[in-house]
């Protein structure tokens, strides 16, 4: 026996102990270490999937590999370990051999060689040895992912019952809920549709689009005792929310390969349970706040108050001949600040660029949180020219703020910083609706977003710059 090979091949299995993070990784390490006795051209693991009892590649999980001419013969192999108890096969150039844990089989190894194989090979020599050490990555990396997925559920239930500390429209609240389901459910597509109060009919919420036309039908189904609906084969999840007895909404989860597991259909029904008992709270909050004039996380007016604001400037602007301006702020990118950051990140850094904007106004200036990420200014006694100063100013020094983050204890980084797009206007005293200088702020902001962020657009001009 070839001592120093034995030792090599053992050297690279422990050491990938310390390196291995992933399903890629830990194969691509697996590889290294058999290339010490095979010429391998291709390395294949496949487990057996326990919940839909399929063989899914180890590093493809969600790929039907039962279409596939390779599933067959893989299938075969499996079954001869598990029946025949064979302890590996070869194939011309071809070996497969088990993925064992506490006598159980629990999927194939594939691995390619170059060269024909023969059965002289060093490797089946310490062959026991190694099948267990393989083995043995793999079941616990499959383990740490079941830990780090349940506590990337508690984590997002938990998240998902703190949004009404920081907002209570549920225009924002929504899209928010289904990108925190959807970052935890990764290898699903998910939806949310709410029902028109009018129509009945349901509408889609997030994300933007929805192409299966179908599942608008299957939405009809949901009654207020209805708990969750399986359709497409077990591929597509309906959970519906019902909110005071009603039924509100719903959430799906639809994958067009792969049937949900019934622990994703556990972790879902929780996330719904807590989606619901967030929309209740803000619905209720909706009622309690309408005699609060301030936004919890920035200090900002609310939405409420600032449309009580926008009508009292306006009648007191055309009174007095004065002039009053608009400014309507939006950050860039921030749905990534979330994703990257995290939400509580995506929280602080708004009460960052809040406080930021408010130490560049006046004391008579108005400041509202109109929703989300969009801050909404009024400025009275204020003429088109000096709004612009005001706005470029806003800008700017968003612009050049370090947030300091690290409280938060992300990797190495110690400090961030956003951008804002904003549109300006100007009251006109011939515009018949008073919400009309809003509006033409914000249609002003859509033309500074597309015309590529970070810059300040007056509302009827293509660009201030
Ligand atoms: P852009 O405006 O540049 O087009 O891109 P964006 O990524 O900022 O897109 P958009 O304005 O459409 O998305 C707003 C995002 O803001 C969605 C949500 O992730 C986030 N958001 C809204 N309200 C809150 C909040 O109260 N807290 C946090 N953390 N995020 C929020
Ligand atoms: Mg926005
Ligand atoms: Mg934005």
């Amino acid at each position: 026996m070839n001592f120093q090979t034995l030792y090599d091949f053992m050297y690279t299995l422990v050491k990938l102990n310390d390196e291995v993070t992933d399903r890629k990784a830990l194969t691509e390490g697996f590889r290294k270490a058999l290339s010490i006795f095979f010429s391998i051209e291709e390395l294949k693991i496949f487990l057996m999937d326990e919940y839909s009892f399929l063989l899914k590649e180890f590093t493809k999980p969600w790929e039907n590999l039962s279409l596939s001419n390779e599933s067959k013969e893989i299938k075969e192999n499996f079954e001869n370990f598990l029946v025949k108890k064979n302890k590996y096969i070869i194939n011309s150039n071809t070996l497969y051999f088990p993925i064992v844990s506490k006598n159980k089989t629990l999927g194939i190894v594939k691995l390619s060689s170059r060269d024909e194989i023969s059965e002289n090979n060093i490797f089946f020599e310490i062959f026991p040895l190694a099948i267990a050490q393989i083995s043995a990555y793999i079941i616990s990396l499959k383990d740490s992912e079941v830990v780090k997925i349940s506590s990337k559920f508690h984590q997002t239930v938990r998240n998902i019952a703190k949004i009404t500390e920081t907002q209570y429209e549920l225009d924002y609240i929504l899209p928010i809920i289904g990108e925190m389901i959807d970052g935890f459910i990764q290898d699903h597509l998910i939806y949310i549709f709410i029902k028109n109060k009018n129509k009945k009919e349901y509408r889609l919420i997030w994300p933007n689009k929805c192409s299966d036309k179908q599942i608008y039908e299957y939405l009809e189904e949901i009654t207020p005792k209805t708990d969750v609906i399986i359709k497409q084969d077990g591929k597509m999840g309906i959970f519906p929310l019902i909110v005071d007895s009603k039924a509100y909404g719903a959430i799906v989860a639809y994958n067009h390969f792969d049937k949900i597991t019934s622990k994703e259909i556990e972790y879902l029904k929780e996330i719904k349970a807590q989606a619901q008992a967030t929309i209740e709270r803000a619905k209720s909050y909706v009622e309690v706040l309408e005699f609060a004039t301030l936004d919890a996380l920035t200090g900002y007016n609310n939405r409420h108050q600032f449309e009580k604001r926008l009508k009292e400037t306006t009648a007191s602007s055309k009174r007095q001949n004065q002039p009053l301006c608009c400014i309507m702020s939006d950050i860039d990118y921030f749905k990534k600040v979330n994703d990257t950051y995290g939400h509580s990140v995506g929280d602080f850094v708004l009460k960052s660029v809040a406080k930021t904007m408010k130490k560049e106004l006046r004391e008579s200036d108005i400041p509202s949180r109109y929703g989300g990420e969009e801050f909404v200014f009024l400025l009275p006694h204020t003429n088109l020219e000096e709004a612009k100063v005001v706005a470029q100013r806003l800008r700017s020094c968003v612009e050049a703020k370090k947030i300091n983050i690290e409280d938060y204890k992300i990797k190495d980084v110690k400090e961030i910083s956003v951008t804002i797009s904003i549109g300006v206007s100007e009251f006109n005293k011939q515009n018949k609706e008073y919400t009309d200088l809003y509006k033409q702020a914000d249609s002003a902001l859509y033309k500074a977003k597309e015309s590529g962020r970070n810059r300040v657009v007056v509302f009827g001009k293509d660009c201030l710059d």
